[in-house]
């Protein structure tokens, strides 16, 4: 029988995933490491290598992470979920200082969840 994995594993296992798509996009494509595209998720320029087309939407290395970490987590059924959940992030994506904001309160609620 197949044990439930706890968030911290699901989100190890997922970064190694997501990390070797990269580098293999690299070693199928190395210009793929310096042409840029924007991510429809975060908003962000981000390197092709690494990035997934999902349905309509292209995402970065990043966010391929948060979009199959969720996947995974049943926390998405679907990419526009992510997509919508994304779009604050979107909007605010010239704000340094509000994403960094948002980042300590991302930290802070995934450190209050795991100890749950
Ligand atoms: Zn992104």
């Amino acid at each position: 029988m197949a044990q439930k994995k706890s968030k911290e594993e699901v989100v190890e296992e997922m970064q190694k995933v997501v990390e070797q798509m990269r580098l293999d996009d690299i070693a199928d494509n190395p210009d793929s490491a310096n042409e840029y595209f924007q991510c429809d998720a975060c908003g962000q320029d981000a390197p092709l290598a690494g990035s997934i087309q999902y349905g309509h939407y292209r995402l970065c290395n990043d966010c391929v992470l948060l979009a199959e970490v969720g996947f995974e987590l049943k926390q998405l059924t679907d990419i526009q979920e992510l997509i919508d959940k994304m779009e604050d992030k979107r909007l605010e994506a010239d704000c340094e200082f509000i994403k960094q904001d948002q980042l300590r309160h991302a930290q802070k609620v995934l450190n209050e969840d795991s100890l749950n």
